[in-house]
C-alpha cells in the first residue's frame, strides 16, 4: 500500500497512533516531564506558509491540544535579518489562527534570545570549545573535506581564549567586514558527520533586523540558535523534519557543552510532499517574483492563504494532514487526496445555488412576459438546518451552452430540438426551435414549458432524463468565474532533468477566466469565506477581488472527483 492509499483509509475522527504520539505516550507513562508536553513551530520569516508547513502546525498544535498540560509556542526564527519581512510575520500569525490553532501566550522570537545566545557563545570560547576563524567561505571549503575524506583544522583553531573573547567582542562591535571573521564551534574535523567539522555558529552581517533594529551585527547560525531557543522556552519535544536528522548531533553538542538545564529532545518525521506542486520557500516566492502567479495569495498556490481564497476550509486542511499521517520515510501524496479530503468537507457544508458560466438563452414562448414567480429551491440537501431560500422564474432564462445541441450526439440527454428537459426547483420544457446569427450559430433556444410541473415533478411520472441547472435572466447577476487547474502539469515538477527548470512544468491553462457569467440572485451578496456549490459545476467561493460593481468568483474544485481513479490505479 502506498502512503496516499493507506491514508485515505483512516478516518479523521479517530486520531491514528504515530511513532511521535508514542513517544510522547511513553515519557508521559515515565513522567519524564513531569507531565510536561511542550512543542514549538518555528517558521523563519522568509515567506508564507504553505500546506507543507500545515502538516507540522497540525502535528505540533494537536499534540499539544491532546494532552492535559500540552502547549505550543509559535516561535518565529528570525535569525537572518536580510530575508526577513514583516508581511511574513503577521500573514504566518494569521494563517496559523485560521487552521484552528492558538499559542495563546507564547508567541516567541528568537531574536528576543540574541543577548542570551551572545553570552552563551562567549561560555563557549572560555570552555575552549569555540574560537574566531579568519578563513573566508572558499578557504572554509576547502579545509572541509568531502564524505569520504575528513577535514582539515583550521589555522586558527588554536587561539588562546583570551585572543579569542577579545575578537569575538570586537565582531560584535562591528570593527570587522561581512565574511572577514566567523566563530566556529570546536568539535571535529574529522568527524564522519559534515555538520560537526567546526560549524559555523556565528557570522557577521551588517543588515537591518525587523526587531532588533541596527543593535546587532552579529547573527547566530540556525544549527546554534534552534537547540537554545528550545531550551530557553523549555521545549520538550521540538519536532522537525528529515534534513535535520543529521543535525541532531550538533544540535545535542551545544545543549551538551553548556551543560543547560533543559535539553529537548529532537524528532524527525518525512516532510510532506504533493504531486504536480512546489513546496520550496525559494520555488515560491521565485513565482511570485518572477510574476508566475498575482502572489503569494494567488488562489493557484500551495500556500495556506492561496488555499483559504480558492476556499479551502480550516477542516479540510486539518483532515487531510490526518489522514497523511506521520511517517519516517519520504512520500509523495496525490494532490487528487487533498481534493478529495476538500470535497468531503465541502459536501457537508456548501450552499448549493445556480450559476450559468456560459450563458445561453432559452425564451419560454408560452409563459407570460409580464410573469414572475418565487420557486423553492433547498439550500442544502446533506443539511436540513440550512432551510430554503427562494429563486425567481421568468419567461426567459440562461442555461449552460453545453446543455444545447442542435444535433445530439447518441446518449446526449439535454436539452434539443423536440426534447424535455427538467429545469431544477422549476418547470419541464421542450425545444420547440433556435435562433441562429449570420454565422449560423444558436444565439438562443425557444422553448414551451408544462405549467402542471411546477418543483420539477409531473403527475403522470413520464420520463425526463435531463436535469438543467438555469438562471432568470431578469434576475441574475453578473460575475466573472476563474477556474483553476494544477500548477504544474509534470507530478513531480522537483524532479528536474538536466538543464530543464521547474519552471518548465508550469501548467500554461492554470487559470481559465470566464466573464459574463450569470448568477442566480441571492449571490449578490455572498460573503467572503462561504462555500458554494454550484449545481453541477463544483465548489465556489467568492474572490476578494469583488467589489460592488464586479463579482469574482473562483472555482475552488470541480464536482468530479478523480480520487477512486488513482486510488483504483495504484492497488
Ligand atoms: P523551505 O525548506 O521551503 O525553505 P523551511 O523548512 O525552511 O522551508 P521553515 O519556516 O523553517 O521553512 O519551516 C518551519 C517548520 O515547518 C519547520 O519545522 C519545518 O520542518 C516545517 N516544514 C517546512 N516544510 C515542511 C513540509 N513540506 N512538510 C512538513 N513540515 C514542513
Ligand atoms: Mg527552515
Amino acid at each position: 500500500m502506498t502512503a496516499t492509499e493507506k491514508a485515505v483509509n483512516e478516518t479523521p475522527s479517530t486520531p491514528a497512533s504515530n511513532f511521535i504520539r508514542e513517544i510522547i505516550a511513553e515519557d508521559l507513562k515515565n513522567n519524564k516531564h513531569n507531565g510536561r508536553v511542550a512543542t514549538r513551530f518555528p517558521p523563519e520569516p522568509n515567506g508564507y506558509l504553505h500546506i507543507g508547513h500545515a502538516k507540522s502546525i497540525c502535528l505540533n498544535f494537536g499534540i499539544a491540544k491532546e494532552n492535559q498540560m500540552g502547549v505550543c509556542h509559535l516561535r518565529f526564527d528570525d535569525t537572518n535579518p536580510s530575508k526577513e519581512e514583516v508581511e511574513y510575520v503577521d500573514s504566518i500569525q494569521e494563517d496559523v489562527k485560521w487552521l484552528g490553532f492558538d499559542w495563546q501566550t507564547h508567541l516567541y522570537y528568537a531574536s528576543d534570545y540574541f543577548e542570551q545566545m551572545y553570552q552563551y557563545a562567549v561560555e563557549l570560547i572560555k570552555l575552549g570549545k569555540a574560537f574566531v576563524c579568519d578563513l573566508n567561505q572558499q578557504q572554509m571549503r576547502e579545509y572541509r573535506g568531502t564524505l569520504t575524506e575528513p577535514g582539515k583544522n583550521s589555522p586558527y583553531r588554536d587561539r588562546s581564549v583570551e585572543e579569542n573573547l577579545d575578537l569575538f567582542e570586537r565582531m560584535r562591535a562591528g570593527e570587522f567586514e561581512e565574511g572577514q571573521k566567523v566563530l566556529r564551534a570546536k568539535i571535529d574535523m574529522s568527524s564522519p558527520n559534515l555538520n560537526m567539522r567546526d560549524p559555523v555558529i556565528y557570522r557577521i552581517l551588517k543588515a537591518h533586523h525587523h526587531r532588533t533594529g541596527d543593535k546587532w551585527c552579529i547573527y547566530p547560525m540556525y544549527d546554534y540558535a534552534h537547540c537554545l531557543s528550545d531550551s530557553i522556552e523549555k521545549i520538550t519535544h521540538s519536532i522537525c523534519t528529515l534534513e535535520f536528522e543529521d543535525h541532531r548531533p550538533l544540535y545535542d553538542w551545544v545543549l551538551d557543552e553548556l551543560n543547560v538545564e533543559c535539553h529537548p529532545q529532537q524528532i524527525e518525521f518525512a516532510r510532506l510532499n504533493i504531486s504536480h506542486t512546489v513546496l520550496s520557500k525559494r520555488k515560491l516566492l521565485e513565482l511570485v517574483k518572477q510574476g508566475y502567479v498575482s502572489g503569494w495569495t494567488d488562489p493557484r498556490m500551495p500556500t495556506i492563504s492561496g488555499l483559504r481564497r480558492r476556499g479551502y476550509t480550516p477542516a479540510a486542511l486539518r483532515n487531510f494532514c490526518e489522514k497523511i499521517g506521520v511517517a519516517k520515510r519520504e512520500s509523495m501524496v496525490e494532490i487528487a487526496l487533498l481534493e478529495h479530503t476538500l470535497r468531503e468537507d465541502l459536501n457537508l457544508n456548501a450552499l448549493r445555488v445556480m450559476g450559468v458560466l456560459n450563458p445561453l438563452k432559452v425564451i419560454i414562448d408560452n409563459y407570460p412576459d409580464d410573469q414572475e414567480e418565487e420557486l423553492d429551491a433547498v439550500n442544502n440537501p446533506e443539511n436540513a438546518e440550512a432551510g430554503n431560500r427562494k429563486v425567481p422564474f421568468s419567461q426567459v432564462i440562461y442555461i449552460e451552452q453545453d446543455d444545447f445541441k442542435e444535433e445530439p450526439p447518441k446518449g446526449f440527454f439535454r436539452l434539443s430540438p423536440g426534447k424535455e428537459v427538467r429545469l431544477k426547483h422549476a418547470y419541464y420544457i421542450t425545444c420547440v426551435g433556435v435562433e441562429k446569427n449570420d454565422q449560423g450559430e444558436v444565439v438562443a433556444v425557444h422553448c414551451t414549458y408544462d405549467p402542471e410541473t411546477k418543483g420539477g415533478w409531473s403527475k403522470d411520472q413520464r420520463m425526463v432524463k435531463g436535469t438543467l441547472h438555469w438562471v432568470s435572466a431578469k434576475h441574475a447577476v453578473d460575475a466573472e468565474v476563474r477556474l483553476y487547474d494544477h500548477l504544474f502539469s509534470k507530478t513531480n515538477p522537483n524532479e528536474e532533468k538536466e538543464g530543464v527548470d521547474y519552471k518548465s512544468y508550469l501548467n500554461p491553462n492554470s487559470l481559465q477566466v470566464l466573464t459574463g457569467c450569470k448568477l442566480e440572485p441571492s449571490l449578490a451578496n455572498a460573503p467572503l469565506g462561504q462555500p458554494y456549490q454550484f449545481l453541477r459545476q463544483g465548489y465556489f467561493c467568492l474572490d476578494p477581488d469583488s467589489t460592488a460593481e464586479k463579482l469574482v468568483f473562483n472555482r475552488t474544485v470541480a464536482l468530479k472527483d478523480t480520487w477512486a481513479k488513482v486510488e483504483k490505479k495504484g492497488k
